[in-house]
């Protein structure tokens, strides 16, 4: 596994005229969430004094950064040179950026198989117990393929697969859940997997299989061929609200309300209910700065 070093320059990081709330681009998460409820998003921004802890925040990054933790870092240059050459490269966490819509995107695909300048897979992971495929995770994954496409990579015939994962229930103090995983080969069999479910899709007329696995510390592997007009349809929508032709839109389930920190720390003026009893919200000074602290108990 290969990982790209990050060639960020100061123009990537200038505020991006045109774009809501000063951003140089948007980012393909921050896209993906929008469907969960974008006034979240909006309110994220405008309340940088809001420093929310939850579990299962935690437990999502501890996942990710373990994911990376020994892969070979590589320039743009040596990418260059092996693809040049054919070669077979799997990038994890590696950051790739393009126009979409008149806004510049930026994402970081979890990992992606490349065989020179063609993209085979597009890998994105979810640690959840909602194994569904849901709208956010399908845009998630094609958006990193829009992507790859504006970078100059060849996406005839690439797959892009959302893997959602469960966790162990066991491992050492010192031990992130994702190290256990991959000391199980579990991200091995992910590959070979989704490789095959590959295979599949590209002989076959369906444009979607999902793959339950049985063993213990089962996933679930939904793979599907790249469609990048659905993506940009999609994604249009989304981009109107970074582009500001419209204002951003609340949620219509009370029951993300009911656990959503701008709620209970009285944020939101379009809440469909109260916020959960068992979220605290604290005054606390975080490096020098007066915050409030949105704090989950473990059984929430
Ligand atoms: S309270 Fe509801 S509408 Fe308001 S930001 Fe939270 S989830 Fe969205």
């Amino acid at each position: 596994m290969r990982i790209l070093t990050d060639d960020q320059d100061g123009a990537a990081k200038a505020p991006h005229p045109g774009l809501r709330h000063g951003v140089p681009g948007v980012g393909v998460s921050t896209l993906a969430s929008q469907w969960y409820c974008e006034l979240k998003i909006d309110l994220k921004y405008r309340h940088p004094e809001l420093s929310i802890v939850s579990p299962a925040m935690e437990r999502g990054t501890e996942g990710h950064g373990a994911f990376s933790a020994d892969a070979v870092p590589m320039s743009r240059e040596e990418l260059e040179a092996r693809l040049r050459d054919g070669e077979d490269v799997y990038l994890q966490e590696s950051r790739f950026r393009a126009p979409i819509h008149d806004a510049p995107v930026v994402g970081i695909p979890d990992l992606v198989h490349l065989r020179g300048r063609e993209a085979r897979l597009v890998l994105e992971f979810k640690f959840s117990r909602r194994d569904d495929l849901f709208i956010d995770r399908f845009i998630q994954a094609q958006t990193y393929g829009l992507l790859l496409e504006g970078s100059g990579y060849g996406m005839n015939e690439a797959v892009c697969v959302v893997g959602v994962l469960k966790s162990p229930a066991s491992r050492g103090a010192d031990e992130s859940k994702m190290e256990s995983l991959r000391k199980d080969g579990v991200l091995g069999t992910i590959l070979e997997r989704s490789a095959a479910l590959r295979e599949r899709l590209l002989g076959s007329p369906r444009h979607l299989f999902s793959l339950r696995t049985t063993e213990e510390r089962s996933g679930t592997l939904h793979a599907f061929r790249y469609d990048p007009a659905t993506a940009r349809r999609h994604l249009r929508w989304a981009l109107d609200y970074w582009l500001e032709r419209r204002e951003a839109v609340p949620t219509k389930h009370a029951s993300k309300c009911r656990s959503c920190a701008f709620n209970a720390a009285g944020l939101c003026g379009k809440a469909r209910c109260g916020p959960d009893p068992r979220i605290s919200v604290q005054p606390v000074i975080l490096d020098g700065r007066p915050m409030l602290e949105v704090r989950w108990q473990e059984s929430l």
